[in-house]
């Protein structure tokens, strides 16, 4: 991975302007390796005016309490920033299975998913995003209906946050890769002010919808559009893929690099800020290229 030499201007300013805050809204998904606050740091130093963090090792089901000393630096260090708070969000951990037909594997999910909504809470960000699960074979209609009672059942806290739905890849099992199944769960979901959505455009893509051309966008995003809405649409996770159109493999690309292609990701790119929606970015960081690169490649774009 390429180190960047530190800059000479600090991109911390008291003197944040709302008019930078208006700028495009790009970041990508950084590591709070350390502490939480160093994520805002990583942010910073990537030059993202939008980002997402796992509030902690997305590997383990849950997390310690936050450490009070790393949330007031985390919301000063935001605060100190050019980064709207706003624009910036969680993901949920992997292990949680908001569909899952087990029990106790369901009910554990409901827990995992409760605390992280509060972790958000605490830090002052915005939006948490989860995967919809698996229904493990159980059929999809059970699926959606453990998913629905699951979400219902988190929304129920005070906390300041906003659950959004990411569409899925299409993989085996899973539930919400078409844009009328994810609206069908949505419209369930409530009370509805508590729920957004968060659309990634590898899984958009693998799940079957083109995304190369910028006619391919304009279709795609109008079936958004007609099913969903684009005023729910809250973060974009904007990644290439390395799975062919239709192929239900959830395997992120770096920009441009990928199947979808440049074309296709600046028209999004393009979309998504005329709409002011944040943009983040999953791509890999490999010997090809890092997240700086993936960034400033992203904004290239539009
Ligand atoms: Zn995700
Ligand atoms: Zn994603
Ligand atoms: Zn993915």
């Amino acid at each position: 991975m390429i180190r960047r030499p530190p800059r000479s201007t600090p991109l911390y300013s008291s003197a944040a302007s709302d008019v930078y805050k208006r700028q495009m809204q790009i970041g990508a998904h950084v590591s709070i390796s350390g502490s939480l606050d160093l994520a805002v740091d990583n942010a910073v130093e990537r030059e993202c005016n939008a980002f997402q963090i796992f509030t902690r090792n997305p590997r383990s089901w849950f997390a310690k309490d936050l450490d009070p000393i790393q949330v007031k630096k985390f919301k000063e260090k935001l605060q100190k920033s050019r980064i709207d708070r706003m624009a910036t969000c969680a993901h949920m951990p992997y292990l949680p299975n908001l569909s899952s037909p087990d029990e106790d594997g369901y009910q554990k999910s409901i827990k995992s998913m409760t605390q992280e909504i509060e972790r958000c809470h605490e830090l002052g960000i915005p939006y948490l995003v989860t995967h919809l699960g698996s229904h493990k074979g159980s059929g999809e209609e059970n699926g959606m209906r453990r998913l629905v009672g699951a979400l219902n059942k988190v929304a129920e806290t005070n906390a300041d946050v906003i659950i959004l739905l990411e569409n899925t890849a299409g993989q085996k099992n899973s539930v919400g890769s078409d844009f009328t199944q994810l609206e069908e769960i949505f419209s369930k979901c409530k009370p509805s002010k508590k729920f957004g959505i968060c659309l990634d455009t590898c899984h958009a893509f693998v799940a079957g919808y083109d995304l190369r051309t910028k006619e391919d966008v304009t279709k795609a995003i109008k079936k958004f559009d007609d099913s969903i809405g684009l005023k729910n649409l809250k973060i974009l996770h904007l990644n290439d893929s390395k799975g062919e159109l239709n192929s239900n493999r959830d395997r992120h690309d770096h920009i441009g690099l990928g199947e979808i292609g440049k074309e296709g990701l600046g028209e999004i790119v393009k979309i998504m800020n005329k709409n002011n929606i944040p943009i983040v970015l999953e791509t890999p960081i490999d010997d090809i290229r890092d997240d700086f690169e993936n960034i400033s490649k992203a904004k290239s774009l539009a």
